[in-house]
This record gives C-alpha cells, sequence and structure tokens, in this order.
C-alpha cells in the first residue's frame, strides 16, 4: 500500500518523497506547482483505462494514453504528475523526468515520473537554505501570486512608458529644432497659421470669390431657410475671434 502525502492546493497526493519533491519545487517558484493530476487510486485509473479504451475503438473522444489499474500506472504508485506547467530543466532537477514515449518521440508531455535517485534537492527543506521547514503560510497563495504578478507587470508597464515617453520628447524636440527629415515642427505650425489667416480672409470675403457666410446665406435661401444669426454660423464669423499668436512659435523646445 502507498504511502499518500497530500501535496495541498487540491492538487492530490504522491508519495511522501515526491511530495517534498513538489513542495521545494513550491519554494522555487513561490507558488503552488500546477498539477492537474498526481497520484490515483485503482478505481481512478481504470476509468482513465476505460477512456483511452474507448478512443482507441473508436468509441469516444480522444484521452491520453493509460496503462491498465493492474499493471500498474506510475500515478497509481504516486510518483507521477501531469502538468501544464512544464519548465522541464527545473523538474529534471528535482528528480521529474519525461517517460513516455513512442518510437523515440515524447508523446505526453504533460507526464512526469519522480525518480529519487535523480533529485539533486532530496532530503532539502522546502525553504532550501537553513530552515528546517517552510510553513505552509510562507508560499504565497494564488490570489497572493496574482497581486504580485500584477505588480510586476504594472512596474514594468511604467519602465516602458517612461523610456518610450523619453525617447518620443528627445523626437520631438530635434522635430521642432528641424533636425530631423523633412520640415520642423516651427515651420508646419507657421504653416498652419498661414492656413488659419487664409481662412479668415475667406470668411470674411476679401480673398476672390463669394465669402463663406454669403454662400451659406443662398444656400440657406435655396432651401427655403432664412438664414439667421442663431443658426450654427454665426453671421459675424467665429474665426474673427480667434487671436493670433502674437509672435512665431520659437524654434526651441
Ligand atoms: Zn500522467
Amino acid at each position: 500500500m502507498v504511502t499518500q502525502t497530500d501535496i495541498g492546493h487540491g492538487r492530490g497526493w504522491l508519495t511522501p518523497e515526491a511530495a517534498a519533491s513538489i513542495r521545494r519545487l513550491d519554494a522555487v517558484k513561490g507558488a503552488p506547482w500546477q498539477i492537474t493530476e498526481a497520484g490515483r487510486t485503482w478505481d481512478r485509473q481504470k476509468q482513465h483505462w476505460d477512456a483511452y479504451q474507448a478512443y482507441l475503438s473508436g468509441r469516444g473522444p480522444w484521452a491520453a494514453i493509460a496503462l491498465h489499474p493492474d499493471a500498474p500506472s506510475i500515478h497509481q504508485r504516486g510518483s507521477a504528475i501531469d502538468t501544464d506547467q512544464r519548465e522541464t530543466a527545473l523538474l529534471n532537477e528535482h528528480g521529474w523526468f519525461h517517460t513516455v514515449y513512442r518510437d523515440g518521440v515524447l508523446v505526453e508531455p504533460w507526464h512526469y515520473e519522480y525518480d529519487k535517485a535523480r533529485d539533486k534537492h532530496l532530503g532539502q527543506s522546502a525553504g532550501g537554505g537553513g530552515a528546517t521547514t517552510t510553513p505552509e503560510e510562507d508560499i504565497m497563495n494564488a490570489s497572493q501570486e496574482k497581486k504580485l504578478d500584477d505588480a510586476l507587470r504594472y512596474a514594468k508597464a511604467a519602465y516602458e512608458a517612461s523610456r518610450q515617453s523619453a525617447s518620443t520628447t528627445k523626437w520631438i524636440k530635434a522635430r521642432i529644432k528641424g533636425s530631423v527629415n523633412g520640415k520642423s515642427l516651427t515651420a508646419l505650425l507657421n504653416e498652419a497659421i498661414g492656413l488659419g489667416k487664409w481662412l479668415k480672409l475667406r470668411i470674411k470675403g476679401s480673398y476672390k470669390g463669394d465669402s463663406i457666410t454669403k454662400m451659406l446665406r443662398d444656400l440657406g435661401d435655396r432651401q427655403g431657410l432664412k438664414f439667421t444669426a442663431s443658426m450654427a454660423v454665426d453671421p459675424d464669423p467665429v474665426y474673427e475671434e480667434i487671436d493670433e499668436p502674437a509672435e512665431p512659435i520659437p524654434d526651441e523646445a
């Protein structure tokens, strides 16, 4: 009978030695290692076996390779885990290895088996240095882990934004000076001011052609509308109200 040691966080059980290894891995990561399934009872293994047989015979959906429970599976011996956290180098260092190959090809990348002879941390406490035990409270729970993750992500984003902002400011300064290809921003702004002047003249009617005010009046008349001051366009055009800059934009930012 295999001694079942609960590995915590609802992840099931393993042998005491395999469970101790998982505890060390939890401590290395500061969070519970993701484990889809660990130790299996005979009945649980039988369910996997039945599902796999159904798949093989076309009676059921895809199912992972499973040994008959009388074989038995290493899962039943409490020395196998299925995980999506496939940090294989770290798992290897802690004695966990891929074992399911077909014709030399790894077919169950999620399945690792524990070999204590190859666990470089065998017998060490979960805390690593010095401590005899690592209290469960010292291991961050999922919520704490997420908060830390969020904080780190935020800090990283803020750092990237500040770098981006610094380089944007540099670009704008160079652009204003005109040291970047193309017209300087000063030149572009002065052109825009020139365009504003043209619009003012155009609305007043002192540029060639009808004034925009007159064109709008005519349009209103044609549509049977009385063009009045209460309508969108003031008879005294709003552009008249625009103050021009006292002097051109200086060349230095
Ligand atoms: Zn497995």
